[in-house]
């Protein structure tokens, strides 16, 4: 616990407001996705392309190229709803770096750019680790902030059928996805008052388990204690 105290909690960066657009690499030439950087002249940046070429040739990555996951190798885009209404929006999230116990996953390049950084950095990952209660969560990276995950999945009625006997007094009893998410949505302006600092979001069906209704808490690195992350699980479950 006292460990955990020390931990400085993650903040996003200031750059994270500026749009994503299309810049050409500096060092390469190539069209590339990105952020600007006040480093780099106007229009160019850092591709993801060259940035095992740059590395080891670079003294300080961070003062010559900006953040990775908000200058470079961005997070991926997942669609999340994150009020009650019908819109959807758009979180950039490096999804389940980890499996629930703090075990890295198999690289997976494509979908997890942050995979390389985590797997290089084992003070890093210890200290997430430390901060995973068991089997709930994993390890993420949102918008170049490292954190953890909750997931809590709720059944629905389109999540079983055809999974359990119709008449089975559970299916009978369970809610229409639509209820199910507008009932957590709902719930997000009070637990973000309860819990400051972390965000509250219902992924789109292709990011959750056996198509479950799910709702993700993403917690910042170092934001809560082991009690206040047992309250958010508790939380989460009563939704
Ligand atoms: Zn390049």
């Amino acid at each position: 616990m006292e460990a955990e105290s020390l931990v400085c909690v993650s903040t996003v960066h200031p750059d994270i407001v500026k749009p994503v657009r299309r810049l050409v690499c500096c060092c390469c030439g190539g069209s590339i996705t990105g952020r600007q950087f006040h480093n780099q002249d106007t229009g160019h940046g850092l591709g993801d392309c060259c940035v095992e070429f740059v590395k080891p040739r670079t003294e300080d990555m961070e003062r010559t190229y900006g953040i990775e996951g908000v200058h470079y190798l961005l997070d991926p885009l997942v669609l999340v709803r994150q009020s009650d209404g019908r819109e959807w929006s758009k979180w950039r999230i490096s999804l389940r770096l980890t499996d629930r116990c703090g075990l890295l996953n198999a690289p997976d390049p494509e979908k997890r750019p942050a995979f390389s950084r985590l797997q290089s950095d084992p003070a890093l990952l210890r200290s997430l680790q430390a901060q995973m209660p068991w089997n709930v969560s994993s390890i993420v990276r949102k918008d170049g902030v490292w954190g953890i995950l909750f997931e809590v999945p709720f059944a629905t009625v389109e999540s079983e059928t055809g999974k359990v006997d119709p008449q089975d007094p559970w299916y009978l009893s369970l809610p229409l996805q639509e209820e199910k998410s507008s009932q957590i949505l709902s719930a997000f302006p009070k637990l973000a008052n309860a819990f400051p600092g972390v965000l509250f979001a219902v992924p789109d069906r292709d990011h959750v388990e056996l198509g479950r209704t799910t709702v993700w808490a993403f917690v910042p690195h170092g934001l809560l204690d082991a009690m206040q992350r047992f309250d958010l699980i508790g939380a989460l479950r009563q939704l």
